[in-house]
């Protein structure tokens, strides 16, 4: 009598990248065909069941061409030997924003409602990396499993993960491409064996689970490799990944814990690909930007609108719009954007080009909507007829549940030849302001009940501060105009004092800023430093004996008014203008890439604010904006998502592997908004807009504090690199990784007393840098009804951060997350808006859980890392 044999798993499965290698329409076909042929495969019994990738995208992109397959597509998902879901996309969970996150599961949700079924399993077996939050979210839409593989501990292949507030999620840790396991009779027995030795060793315990499948391959039927499979001293069972979870919860003992984020080293071929984070900057750039647009301004001024029609028209229906139909859409193009091979860089240029143009869609399609959101109020945005000549109203939005005060900046047209004089609030008080720039042009504008309309004009940009803007609401303000004006006195200095702060220009174009109150002196703040990358667009790879190269000073203007401090730096940035045709060296022949560095210090705020622009000329380099920490330090601590993470402080960069098929450790880190080390005089702080990569390290006798800018790389993949001992996609040229060309980006510094990451203030300080205020021109001679937004008509925080305020996905009412990001309990405060009759309290993806008291305030305890969903009805 033969042995009992083993079990093992095997779920056949595809892993679909919607984009990559090929576009989107190149892949697309194929995908057709495969989902028809698992159709049929699962019609003739050759699949006991078939895993669609766990994103619902796949269904949309092929229903958009054959809307004949979707009986027999909900058949099979029906039935459950079809699986599909949790997600829309498979995303890059660490570069897009939590909220981004939360869309990408209710719009798979709704699929599920379509089709009849959604796998309850956390699918994400290729992202290159995972976020602490991810047990957290996932529990949030009741679900308590995940499969992953990159970035999780290699020594564990089953573990509990937990999130920074106790959520927690039973985890499986396997390679999702066993294809050629058990692809060909002829060649894959050893293979079997192999495996099957492999697994056991890695988890005694069983049970053992083979992924049938790959990156766009139709695996071959488990059926007719039984005979291997008993070679290899195991029977091949077909199931879901819902049932082998169950089996797998239902066999761990003693499962070991992993706490926050899963960023290790893997073994052979297991590769994190860091360099993703900071490959093409430029898509990083235009996500942060339509995401914030979305998250902050759009959606909140629906929900707002909505209760407000909902009070105004009691008892009449409203008028109908399309206003969540193109909110809907321009999520679709965000959430597209959004998977691994897309918003991390590292897909070829015709790809990205078709980001750049989803990206731009969106955000058109987010511009008008909150343009006509506006409207409705009566705040009429359109530059239509006569231009202004004696004075012009802006108004200035907040895209923050909490009442703030900051930096706006408007472009303000006016009859040619007329300039700003003044600037009053509603309340008649005046202002401290700043013209920075006019140019003479045209404007034109056209709408619905607008003829075309195109006129000589000045267009005039405006700074001033808002204060005290109400939360997701908006105020109005009044230029008053004029023949003649003087501007901000301009000084060549390279020193400037302004409010705690001496500010020195020093000859690399960084500052040497001293705290006046303290007497500490940071040498080097916002030390631009380039450097030498060989790699790709999956890793960066030092060129051996390059040093740093950083830019000179070619001229410095001081100006200093009430309002606020400006350093105006012309610099040159001289670099090789490419790695030599060896790779190993850098070109002798120079190439200067001009350099354009703005620090502003706004009166009475803790932070220096750069703007850089670089118009970059040199291939195959790496630019970091760098500050200089306390070296003694041990940990960096920065946000993500809707926590504060705390990292190792290290060197740059790992042992380069000497061992194909493994990669180098290079700690650098994805980031949403901010980055510090140290609390105190010394203490430093960085808040970033849209660059996700992040790095704290040591170098030499002393540390610093980096995000990089840009990373310009010539190759998709390469076989040949140092930190990556062998390829991570196919060898393409991409000639528009090396973003040639302008790009601006914006950090702040915060230095010393006002770093404090357990502060709401800090926090809402990073979030406001992330968010700037929204302002607008009004349209000539039609003012805003009132010199405010209507009182009580959004929900206001205080205590806490607002995640998102939303119109919620039933029909009625909206949706409020707010978060406590930090390890201290916070309590908060939510004064809720007019006209709001109740108050539930919901998980994550808006189910409701318990009724809370209805009055005007809501007091909140929220624990460390805290986040709390609620309906308001
Ligand atoms: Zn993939």
């Amino acid at each position: 009598m033969s042995e009992p044999q083993e079990t093992c798993h095997v779920i056949s499965h595809v892993h679909w990248d919607r984009e990559w290698y090929r576009t989107f329409d190149g892949y697309r076909g194929r995908l057709v065909e495969l989902v028809e042929r698992v159709c049929g495969a699962l019609d003739k019994g050759e699949y006991a069941s078939f895993h669609l990738d766990g994103q619902t995208v796949i269904l949309a992109d092929v229903l958009e061409i054959r809307p004949d397959l979707e009986a027999r597509l909900a058949a099979h998902i029906s039935s459950g030997r079809l699986t599909v879901g949790p997600w829309h996309v498979l995303a890059d969970n660490q570069l897009v924003s939590a909220e981004n996150l939360v869309r990408n599961l209710l719009r798979a949700r709704r699929w599920g409602t379509r089709m009849g079924r959604l796998s309850p399993v956390g699918y994400s077996p290729d992202a290159f990396g995972h976020p602490a939050d991810l047990p957290r979210l996932l529990n949030g839409f009741g679900i308590d499993t995940a499969l992953v593989w990159r970035g999780a501990p290699p020594e564990h292949a089953r573990f509990r993960w937990i999130s920074p507030d106790g959520s927690e999620v039973f985890t499986v840790n396997q390679g999702y491409h066993q294809t050629e396991t058990l692809w060909d009779a002829g060649t894959s027995d050893t293979q079997l064996k192999q495996f099957v030795d492999t697994e056991r060793n890695r988890m005694p315990e069983g049970p053992l689970l083979l992924l049938n499948g790959g990156d766009h391959l139709v695996p071959r039927p488990p059926a007719d490799r039984q005979e291997a499979a008993a070679g290899a001293g195991v029977a091949l069972v077909e199931t879901t990944l819902e049932d082998f979870f169950a089996g797998a919860r239902a066999a761990a003992i003693d499962l070991p814990e992993v706490s926050g984020e899963l960023r290790t080293l893997g073994n052979r071929l297991t590769f994190l690909l860091p360099g993703t984070l900071s490959a093409r900057t430029y898509v990083k750039l235009a996500n942060h930007r339509v995401q914030t647009l979305l998250e902050r301004f759009v959606e909140p001024q629906l929900a707002r609108h909505r209760l407000a029609a909902s009070l105004a028209v009691a008892g009449t229906p409203a008028a109908p719009d399309s206003h969540a139909e193109l909110l809907d859409d321009a999520w679709d193009l965000v959430i597209k954007n959004a998977p691994h091979d897309s918003i991390c860089g590292c897909s070829t240029d015709e790809v990205h080009r078709q980001t750049t143009v989803r990206a731009q869609r969106a955000t058109d399609t987010a511009d008008l909507l909150l343009r006509r959101l506006l409207l409705a109020e009566g705040v009429d945005t359109r530059q239509h007829g006569d231009p202004a000549r004696e004075s012009a109203d802006v108004v200035v939005l907040s895209g923050h549940g909490t009442p703030v005060s900051g930096p706006a900046t408007v472009e303000l047209v006016t009859e040619a030849g007329r300039v700003v004089t003044g600037l009053r609030d509603a309340a008649g008080r005046s202002i401290p302001f700043e013209v920075s720039a006019t140019r003479r042009g045209k404007v034109f504008e056209a709408d619905l009940d607008l003829l075309p309309d195109s006129r000589d004009t000045d267009t005039h940009t405006l700074a001033f501060t808002a204060g005290n803007l109400p939360a997701f609401g908006w105020m109005t303000f009044t230029a008053e105009l004029g023949e003649a004006t003087a501007g901000p006195e301009v000084q060549k200095s390279r020193v400037v004092e302004s409010g705690r702060f001496r500010l020195e220009v020093l000859d690399d174009a960084s500052l040497r800023v001293q705290d006046t109150t303290t007497g500490v002196v940071h040498e080097g703040v916002g030390r631009l430093v380039s450097s030498g990358d060989r790699g790709d667009t999956y890793n960066f790879d030092p060129v051996p004996g390059d040093l740093p190269t950083l830019p000179r000073v070619v001229d410095v203007e001081v100006s200093r008014t009430e309002l606020r401090t400006r350093l105006r730096i012309n610099a040159v940035l001289t670099l090789p203008e490419a790695i030599g045709e060896d790779r190993d060296s850098r070109s002798a022949s120079p190439i200067d890439s001009p350099l354009d560095v703005t620090v502003t210090h706004w009166a009475d705020t803790d932070r220096l604010e750069w703007a850089i622009t670089l118009d970059n000329r040199a291939r195959d380099h790496r630019l970091r904006f760098e500050t200089p920490v306390d070296a003694d330090a041990d940990v960096w601590t920065a946000d993500q998502h809707w926590s504060t993470i705390d990292r190792p402080i290290g060197p740059e960069l790992g042992p380069l592997p000497t061992e194909a098929a493994l990669e180098a450790a290079h700690p650098v880190a994805p980031v949403t908004s901010w980055a510090c080390v140290g609390r105190g005089p010394d203490a430093v702080a960085l808040l970033t807009r849209g660059l996700p990569e992040v790095q704290a390290f040591r170098n030499g006798g002393s540390a610093v504090l980096a995000v990089t800018l840009l990373r310009a790389v010539g190759w998709l993949s390469r076989f040949d690199l140092r930190t990556r001992t062998t390829g991570a996609g196919p060898m393409l040229p991409v000639p528009e990784a090396q973003c040639l060309g302008p790009i601006t980006v914006n950090v702040a510094v915060v230095l010393g007393k006002g770093v404090q990451p357990e502060n709401p203030a800090f926090l809402a300080a990073a979030a406001l840098h992330a968010a700037p205020l929204a302002a607008f021109a009004l349209r000539p001679g039609v003012p805003a009804p009132s010199g405010r937004s209507a009182p009580r008509t959004a929900p206001e925080v205080t205590g806490a951060l607002v995640s998102a305020w939303k119109p919620a996905e039933e029909a009625g009412g909206s949706v409020l997350r707010i978060s406590n990001p930090s390890a201290l309990p916070a309590s908060a405060t939510v004064a809720v808006p007019e006209g709001v009759t109740t108050v539930r309290q919901a998980r994550i993806d808006e189910t409701p859980v318990e009724d809370l008291p209805l009055g005007d305030q809501l007091h909140l305890e929220l624990p460390p890392y805290g986040l709390v969903t609620l309906l308001l009805g």
